[in-house]
This record gives C-alpha cells, sequence and structure tokens, in this order.
C-alpha cells in the first residue's frame, strides 16, 4: 500500500487520537459509562461491529498498523509480517507449535497482553515517562515471541522455555535476549534498526537504577556513560511502542476466523468515470485483501428496484444496505452492457493525506489505496 504519501500530521494525529481513546477504553475492559462520546468515536467500528463482530476486530488491527506506517515504522512493520509468514511457510511444523502457545494465552500473558497500551502522545523526562519506558522495556512477551521467531526461523526448532535467556530464578534476561534476536534478524533490516532504538539496556539500566541527572532536556547518567536528548528518548519510546503493537497485531490477526469476514466492509457503490460511467464499489482495504481476486463479487447480483427506480447490490454483509444507483444512470448501463456489467472493487483507508481528492462517506473521508479488481456482475 502507498500510504507515506503526504500524510497530513492534523489529520492523522486527530484519528490517532480517537484510535488511542478507544484502545485506552478496550484496555479497560469497556465500561459503558466510560465510552468514548459520539465525537471522539471511531465510525466505522459500530458500522462494522453490526455486520461481523470479527469484522471490527480485524480493522481495529488493521488502523493500528495504518497510523503506525504514517509515523515511519512501515519498513519495521512489513519486515514483522514478513518474519512471521517466512517461518509459516519455512518451518510449517515448527509453527504449529508456536501458533498453539499463543492461542489460548496463559494469565501473566493475558495481564501484560493488557498492559501494553498506554498512551505517549507526548514524551519528555517526566518520572512519568521514563517509568512508561522502564516498564514497556520490561514486557517479557515480545522478546519471548522475536526470540522463538529467530530460533526457528535460523532452523533451531521451537523453544517454548527459551532457558539459554534465562537467570537461574527462570527469570527473562533481558539484554541477553535482545543481542540474541538482533543476532539472528539481521535479514530484517527496518525491525533489526527499530529493536535498536527501542531496547537500549543502557537507557534502560540508568533509569532502573535511578542513576541519572537531567539537564538541559538530555538525560545524563552519574557515571557518564550515556547522554540522551528528549528527541532520542522519544523515538525509542515510539519504536518501543510500535514494535510491541506490530508484534501484538501478529498474534490477535491470527485468531480471527478470516471466512466469515469476506465481503465485508464494503463502504459504497458510486458510478465513476467521465465517458463510460462504471459502478465501482469500494471496500476498506483489510477486508479487500482478504480475497484479493474478490471471487465472493462472483455471488452478489445486482437487482432492479422497481419501487425505487434504482439497481440495488445485494452484497453478503449488507442487508438493508443496497447501494443505490439512479435510474438514467442505470438505463445507460443496461443499454451498453447487455446483463452483465464491469463492476470494479477498489481497497480505501480513512484519508489522512492531503493534496489528493477523497472520496466522502457517512463515516468520514477515505482515499483509495491501491489498484481495482475488476468483475462481470450479472444484472437480475
Ligand atoms: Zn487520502
Amino acid at each position: 500500500m502507498n500510504i507515506n504519501r503526504q500524510v497530513d500530521e492534523e489529520k492523522a494525529g486527530a484519528l490517532m487520537r480517537r484510535y488511542w481513546l478507544h484502545e485506552k477504553w478496550v484496555q479497560q475492559e469497556c465500561p459503558i459509562e466510560a465510552a468514548p462520546s459520539e465525537d471522539d468515536a471511531i465510525g466505522w467500528y459500530g458500522w462494522l461491529m453490526e455486520q461481523e463482530p470479527e469484522a471490527y476486530t480485524l480493522f481495529r488491527i488493521a488502523l493500528g498498523e495504518y497510523l503506525c506506517e504514517t509515523q515511519g515504522f512501515g519498513a519495521m512493520l512489513s519486515d514483522v509480517k514478513r518474519l512471521f509468514s517466512d517461518c509459516d511457510r519455512m518451518y510449517p511444523q515448527e509453527m504449529m507449535h508456536f501458533w498453539s502457545h499463543y492461542e489460548d494465552p496463559p494469565l501473566e500473558f493475558n495481564a501484560q497482553w493488557r498492559n501494553i497500551w498506554p498512551i505517549s502522545t507526548r514524551m519528555a523526562f517526566e518520572p512519568t515517562d521514563l517509568f512508561w519506558y522502564q516498564e514497556k522495556y520490561e514486557v517479557d512477551l515480545f522478546l519471548v515471541v522475536l526470540a522463538q521467531l529467530r530460533s526457528i526461523r535460523l532452523g533451531s526448532g521451537w523453544d517454548e522455555y527459551l532457558c539459554n535467556l534465562r537467570d537461574s530464578r527462570g527469570k527473562l534476561k533481558k539484554g541477553v535476549a535482545v543481542d540474541f534476536v538482533l543476532g539472528g534478524l539481521g535479514g530484517y533490516a527496518g525491525l533489526h534498526r527499530d529493536l535498536e532504538i527501542a531496547y537500549d539496556p543502557r537507557l534502560r539500566n540508568t533509569i532502573g537504577h535511578n542513576m541519572y541527572t537531567v539537564v538541559d532536556n538530555t538525560l545524563k547518567s552519574l557515571d557518564g556513560e550515556i547522554e540522551v536528548s528528549v528527541l532520542e528518548f522519544v523515538d525509542a519510546c515510539l519504536a518501543l511502542q510500535n514494535v510491541q503493537n506490530s508484534i501484538l497485531w501478529m498474534l490477535s490477526r491470527k485468531q480471527i476466523d478470516l471466512r466469515p469476514l469476506v465481503g465485508c466492509g464494503v463502504v459504497t457503490t458510486m458510478l465513476l468515470g467521465d465517458g463510460d460511467r462504471v459502478p465501482v464499489s469500494l471496500q476498506l482495504a483489510p477486508f479487500f485483501e482478504i480475497d484479493s481476486e474478490a471471487a465472493w463479487l462472483d455471488q452478489v447480483c445486482v437487482a432492479w428496484d422497481d419501487g425505487d427506480d434504482t439497481f440495488v447490490l445485494q452484497l453478503p454483509h449488507t442487508s438493508g444496505y443496497g447501494a443505490a444507483i439512479s435510474q438514467p444512470l442505470a438505463a445507460d448501463l443496461l443499454t451498453a452492457c447487455g446483463t452483465r456489467v464491469a463492476w470494479s472493487l477498489l481497497p480505501v483507508m480513512p484519508c489522512i493525506h492531503h493534496g489528493h481528492k477523497s472520496i466522502e462517506t457517512p463515516w468520514g473521508p477515505v482515499c483509495v489505496q491501491g489498484g481495482a479488481v475488476v468483475k462481470e456482475v450479472e444484472l437480475i
């Protein structure tokens, strides 16, 4: 997806703020009284929830990834995806153990899972920010997953306990784990780079042992070993958050049964083009990607509704949400195409850019993310 085009900081920031408000609410286990207000809510969520609860879950993950990419973590994110898919492809037996291990996470895992969402809009050197970095750094889950994938990827097999990376009491030695992961994932340059930025053991130890002073917006360790500017600290926090989230998203995606979601998330249908106007449906990109051939379109039908003088496209998840096309245009279509109509499907995401044309929808403007799939659809 070509989404690094001229991101509008203001638009992206506004969407990010709402995204995090929602995540924080989920982290609190969705108390009704604390639900985001209508202005703060992400309209897509409720709409998708009505189609399929898992459609909401998939889109929540995909939106997180989309925003992660806009922050400059696209290379890391695609490396994380590539690492998982390389392992799945090359070592399916080993990955079966991996996936069954993460299918039903134990209690501690669940607790850590929930703890990883604190919002960091603007980090500085406040004690809470420093503690945030240390606390995130300490969450084992991500280093464990990466170390296990590293073992599998390099042909050393599935290693549930990673004894070599633990001390005599079984505690994960984070510095050793980071070195182990970095030592084996050089082929994933984007991930490698952001891991190095995210996991700085000297920074973590300086904070953890309260061995620092902050002078002129620079953190200095008392032993004179390190000096970290606010900008460098913010980079480390952002990298840590995005690396960890990327792994969490991969683990969460795997739990979603994609089959019922084929054909979900079709936002609207319209006629596009200057001369021969063609019907085009817009589908949210994460659902478009499930079935890039759009085989499901073979099963939809386009029916003429005499009452409304419109064509109605019957989609699997949109009963009652037919896309209406006005009669004169439909008549043009009929004479031009007979009973079969070329129908285009385009992937879209909420628009967070400037300088290009977006399309208005009831849940906010969207823009096209990739090429169309064109299908011949029967008119009945
Ligand atoms: Zn856009």
